[in-house]
C-alpha cells in the first residue's frame, strides 16, 4: 500500500488534453509533477502555425474544465453549434436538424491547439508542474522504476519515477509497457475508413462563408464531409471515406480524380475552396481505429489515460470529452484511496471501462447515422418523435445523441436507455410517415414505464457556455 508520490517522482507522459488536465488535477492534490511531451511547445515559435484544427467540446468535457477553473478562458474561444446543417446533393436549400429543444443543447467548436495551450498554461500556473517539451518517453523499466527519455537530438537520459501517467495517445508507448508487465490485452480494430482535414477559407471581406453555428454535414452514404467553424472565419473540413473502393481514398490520387470527385459530390463546398486539389494532395491522410484495452494499470507504477486507454472513432465527437471525463474520475478514485494508489487505479478501470466500451460502440454507430441515417425518412421521423417526447416528458426521455453530448450519466447507462427508447420509437412509428400520425396517448403510457433520467452533474453548466 503506497500513497501517490511516496515511491518517487510523479511523471506524466504526453501533454495533450488529457495529460495536461491530469497534471492540473495532480497538482491540485498537492503533488509535484514532471511532464514529458514529445512535441515542441505549441505556444512558442511557429510550432503551432499552419492549419487550424478544431474539435467538438460537449458537456462531459466542460465539467472537468469548470472543475479546474479554466472554463472562462475556454468559453472565450468556442463557437456554439446548434445542430447539423445537412447539405443534400442537388438541393439548394440547407436543412438544419437542431440538436435539442433546450438552449444549452449545443456543442462547441474549439481549436485543439488553443484548448491545449490553455490547459498547459493552467498546469504551469499551479507552480507544481514542470513540462519538458521535445522530450519523448521511449522505454519503461518497471523493475528499476526508470523511464528512458529521448531529447530532440536523439540523446537519451534516465528519469526515475514512482508513478507514470500514460497520456501518450493512441499509439502509446506506456500502454505497451503496462500490458507487457500486467499481462493485459489490447484490441485495435481499424475502421477501414480514413480521414483528411482541409480548410474552407474565411470570406475575403472577413467573416464566414457558411453558417458558423452549425456542424455542417454532406452525407453521401458510404462517405461524408463535415465542417466546423473557427473563430478566424475559416472552417476545418474533414472528408471521411473508405480507404478502398468507389468513393475511397485509393481513387483520389491525381488532380483530375480529386477535382472530379469534389465537383460531383460536394459542388457547393468545392466552389468555395480554390486550392482544394493542392490542399488534398499536401495534407496527410489519417487512419481511424478503435482500441479496447484491458489492464489500464500496473501496480502503483503506471496508469493509462485518454486515447492510450480507450481510443475511439471520432463520429460522436467524444474522444477528448471521454478522456477528460475519465481524468476527473481518476482524480476522484485517487482522493478516495489516498494511501493505496494500486486500489485507486483498479477502481478507476472498473468504473470507467464499461463506459469507454459503450461510447466506443456508439461512436461507430454514429458514423452510419451521420453519413447515411440523417437522410433516411425513417431516421428523421424517429429523431423528430424523440425530440417531441423529450418536450412532453423531459424527466423520462432524451434522445441518445443528447444523453451522450449534453448529459453526465454514465455512457453505459445512456446506451442501455437509448436501446430501450429505440424499441419504443420503433413501436410508435411503425407504419407511420409523419409525426402527426403518432398516437401520443400510447406514447405517454409507454414513456411512463421508463425510469426517470438521472440529474446533471452540478458542474455541468446547464445554462450552457456563453453564446458568443
Ligand atoms: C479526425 C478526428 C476528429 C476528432 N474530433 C473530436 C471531437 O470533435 N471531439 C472530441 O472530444 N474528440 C475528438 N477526437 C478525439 C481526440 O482528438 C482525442 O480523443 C484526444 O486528442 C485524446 O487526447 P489525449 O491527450 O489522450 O491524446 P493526444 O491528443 O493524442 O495527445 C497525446 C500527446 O502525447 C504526446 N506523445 C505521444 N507519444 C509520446 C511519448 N512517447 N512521450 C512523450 N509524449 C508523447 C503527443 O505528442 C501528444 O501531445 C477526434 C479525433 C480525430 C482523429
Amino acid at each position: 500500500m503506497t500513497a501517490l508520490g511516496e515511491n518517487g517522482p510523479i511523471v506524466v507522459a504526453g501533454a495533450g488534453p488529457t495529460g495536461a488536465l491530469a497534471s492540473i488535477y495532480l497538482a491540485r492534490q498537492g503533488h509535484d509533477v514532471v511532464v514529458f511531451e514529445a512535441r515542441p511547445d505549441m505556444r512558442r515559435g511557429d510550432a503551432g502555425a499552419g492549419r487550424s484544427i478544431n474539435l467538438a467540446l460537449a458537456t462531459r468535457g466542460i465539467v472537468p474544465l469548470v472543475d479546474v477553473g479554466v472554463i472562462d478562458q475556454v468559453d472565450a474561444i468556442t463557437i456554439p453549434m446548434r445542430g447539423r446543417m445537412i447539405h443534400v446533393l442537388g438541393a439548394t436549400d440547407l436543412a438544419l436538424q437542431p440538436y435539442g429543444i433546450n438552449p444549452n443543447e449545443v456543442i462547441h467548436s474549439v481549436s485543439r491547439r488553443d484548448l491545449n495551450a490553455i490547459l498547459l498554461g493552467a498546469a504551469e500556473a499551479t507552480g507544481n508542474v514542470t513540462i519538458n517539451f521535445g522530450r519523448q518517453v521511449t522505454a519503461v523499466d518497471f523493475a528499476r522504476s526508470v523511464l528512458t527519455i529521448e531529447g530532440p537530438g536523439g540523446e537519451t537520459a534516465d528519469q526515475p519515477f514512482g508513478t507514470v501517467f500514460g497520456s501518450d495517445g493512441a499509439g502509446s508507448v506506456i500502454r505497451d509497457a503496462v500490458l507487457g508487465a500486467n499481462g493485459g490485452s489490447q484490441n485495435a480494430v481499424r475502421l477501414g475508413h480514413d480521414y483528411k482535414e482541409l480548410t474552407l477559407p474565411a470570406a475575403t471581406s472577413g467573416g464566414f462563408l457558411m453558417d458558423p453555428n452549425a456542424l455542417h454535414i454532406w452525407p453521401r452514404g458510404e462517405f461524408m464531409l463535415i465542417a466546423l467553424a473557427n473563430p478566424g472565419g475559416d472552417f476545418t473540413v474533414t472528408l471521411f471515406a473508405p480507404n478502398e473502393g468507389a468513393g475511397g481514398f485509393e481513387d483520389l490520387q491525381t488532380s483530375d480524380q480529386i477535382a472530379r470527385f469534389f465537383n460531383a459530390q460536394f459542388p457547393d463546398f468545392a466552389a468555395l475552396v480554390p486550392d482544394l486539389v493542392e490542399q488534398f494532395q499536401a495534407n496527410p491522410t489519417g487512419r481511424l481505429a478503435t482500441t479496447r484495452v484491458s489492464g489500464w494499470s500496473h501496480r502503483d507504477q503506471a496508469v493509462l489515460i485518454g486515447d492510450a486507454a480507450h481510443a475511439i472513432v471520432p463520429f460522436h465527437g467524444q474522444g477528448m470529452n471521454l478522456g477528460m471525463e475519465s481524468v476527473r474520475s481518476l482524480d476522484k478514485h485517487l482522493r478516495a484511496n489516498p494511501q493505496n494508489v494500486e486500489t485507486a487505479f483498479a477502481a478507476f478501470e472498473k468504473d470507467r471501462k464499461p463506459d469507454a466500451e459503450a461510447i466506443a460502440d456508439m461512436a461507430l454507430e454514429n458514423y452510419v447515422e451521420m453519413r447515411a441515417g440523417v437522410l433516411d425518412p425513417d431516421y428523421v421521423l424517429k429523431r423528430e418523435l424523440a425530440l417531441e417526447l423529450e418536450r412532453r416528458h423531459p424527466e423520462r426521455v432524451s434522445p441518445r445523441y443528447n444523453m451522450v453530448m449534453f448529459a453526465t450519466m454514465p455512457y453505459s447507462m445512456a446506451r442501455t436507455r437509448a436501446n430501450t427508447q429505440a424499441e419504443l420509437l420503433a413501436t410508435l412509428t411503425n407504419g407511420k410517415t409523419s409525426i402527426g400520425e403518432v398516437d401520443f396517448q400510447a406514447a405517454a403510457a409507454l414513456v411512463s414505464k421508463l425510469d426517470p433520467l438521472p440529474g446533471l452533474d452540478p458542474l455541468a453548466r446547464p445554462e450552457g457556455l456563453s453564446i458568443s
